[in-house]
This record gives C-alpha cells, structure tokens and sequence, in this order.
C-alpha cells in the first residue's frame, strides 16, 4: 500500500498502459482520478476498480482542449482536496510509417496539440497544487520515439522529444521545492495503439518482437511498475529523468 489515500490523477486512462497504471496504483491504496476522452470506456474501468474495493472517479476531458484540462484539474481537486501525483499519459499515434514530406498538416498538429500541448498544459495546472502542498511528483508519458530516431515517425518524434523537454526544464524550475518531475520512454507495449500500428499482422509483430533485444515487445504493468516507482518516495533523489522501458531497445 505504497500510496495510501494519496491522489493520482492519470490521463489517458480508458485503456492501455494509462488503465493498467490507474489499477495498479488503486491497488496500492491510492485514490485515482481518471481521465480520457471515452467517457463509457473511462466509467467502465473506474467502475471496475470501485469493484474490486478500490477508489476511483472519472472525469470525461480531451487533452487537446485546453478549457477540458483546466476543467479536470479544478474537478480533481473539488473531489479529493489535493493532487499527489499526476502521470500525464494521454497521447495519439498520428501518422506513423509515413515520410515526413507526406506527414498530413492536420495529423501533425493534432500529435503536437494532443501529444505536446496537452501535457504543458496538465502540468500549467498541476503544478500551482503541488508548490502549495509543497510536495509533489509528476510522470509523463514521452517514449523511446522521444529520445532516438525512427523513420516515419517526424509528428510523434516532435511530439515525444518535446515532452522529454519540458520534463526537464520543468524539473530544474521545482527541484528545491518539493517537486519531482520525470518521464518514461517506452518501446512498443501492448495497447491499443501498439495494435493499430505494429500488430496488425502476425509477420508485423514477430518484426516487432524481434527488434528488441529481449526478443518481445513489454506489457502495460512493465510500464505502470516503472510510473509508480517514479512517483514514489523510493525515487526521491530522482527528477529530470527520461527512463527508458525499451527491453534493451536503447542500450
Ligand atoms: P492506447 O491507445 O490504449 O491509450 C491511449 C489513451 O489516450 C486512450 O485512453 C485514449 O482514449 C487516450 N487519449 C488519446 N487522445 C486523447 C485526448 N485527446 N484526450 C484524452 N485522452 C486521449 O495506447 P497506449 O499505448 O496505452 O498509449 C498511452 C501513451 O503511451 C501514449 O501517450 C503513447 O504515445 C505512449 N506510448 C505508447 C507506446 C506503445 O507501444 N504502446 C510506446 C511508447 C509510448
């Protein structure tokens, strides 16, 4: 029960690793507030988890709507008093596989709205709570598109190597008050978005296994496992951190 009625709010949170990462802080005592822009799909994992003795609430928000981020903070807050920790994990695909001369203007600008944007702003609104708490830890979801090259990806690349970014300039500002920000950096793991891009067919995710060096792709609690650690008092020491979760991916 590392995080004992502390508040976690977690975007993205209707499916993949942002539902797995909602459950499994919800069994370690915390109460989390879920978000995402499905609000059945949303309801029903919150419900899921007041079902198995957990404590939940979900907040329907679009992270490419600043008023909705704004909305969901202030909700968060109206319902539990304080916000502990945020893993700032929404995010969408774009177009991948795709040269960046035939990148599509509107793709590109919804992964940087959605992608980038949206966590700058979660973070513009999280961070007045937690200077007053004087305690803090915010996760963010980037991923190993944001700290290496990979062809076809120029939108998603821009979107994640930004939120690598801000991670850390954000980290520098905080670091003597209270505050600890971090973000994790993923290979493939399996969701629905892994699945749209690389699963398809059974040759795509034998590829796909086979180009990390353990031979696999990860699992959402490979992630979820790593967020918590971040934003426990065991990573106290830890801020500005863009941790890979890459079986080998990056080494
Ligand atoms: P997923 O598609 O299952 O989850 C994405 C979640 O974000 C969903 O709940 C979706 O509804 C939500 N979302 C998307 N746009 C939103 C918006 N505008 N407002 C609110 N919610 C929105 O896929 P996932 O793999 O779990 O993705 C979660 C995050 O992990 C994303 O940021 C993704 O870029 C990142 N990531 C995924 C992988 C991977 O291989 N699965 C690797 C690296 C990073």
């Amino acid at each position: 029960m590392r995080f004992k009625d502390q508040v976690v709010l977690i975007t993205g949170a209707s499916s993949g690793i942002g539902e797995d990462t909602a459950r499994a802080f919800a069994e370690e005592g915390a109460h989390v507030f879920l978000v995402a822009r499905r609000g059945d799909k949303g309801e029903n994992v919150a419900q899921s988890i007041r079902d198995a003795g957990g404590s939940a609430t979900f907040f329907k928000a679009d992270m490419g709507k600043r008023n909705e981020i704004e909305a969901m903070v202030d909700a968060c807050i109206a319902t539990y008093g304080r916000l502990d920790i945020a893993f700032n994990n929404a995010g969408i695909e774009g177009d991948f596989f795709v040269e960046t001369h035939k990148h599509s203007e509107q793709a590109w600008d919804d992964l940087l709205a959605i992608n980038l944007t949206g966590v700058w702003y979660c973070m513009r609104h999280q961070i007045p709570h937690m200077l007053k708490q004087g305690k803090g830890a915010i996760v963010n979801m980037a991923s190993m598109a944001g700290v290496k090259g990979f062809s076809g990806s120029s939108g998603y690349a821009a979107s994640k190597f930004g939120v690598v970014g801000i991670t850390k300039a954000a980290a520098l500002e905080y670091a003597t008050q209270g505050l600890r920000v971090n973000c994790v950096c993923p290979a493939v793991i399996r969701s629905e978005m892994a699945e749209k891009i690389f699963l398809q067919t059974e040759e795509s995710a034998a590829g796909t296994a086979a180009s990390h060096p353990m031979g696999r792709i990860g699992e959402p609690r490979e992630v979820s496992n790593a967020v918590m650690w971040l934003a426990s008092d065991e990573a106290s020491f830890i801020t500005g951190e863009a941790l890979q979760i890459d079986g080998g991916l990056g080494a």
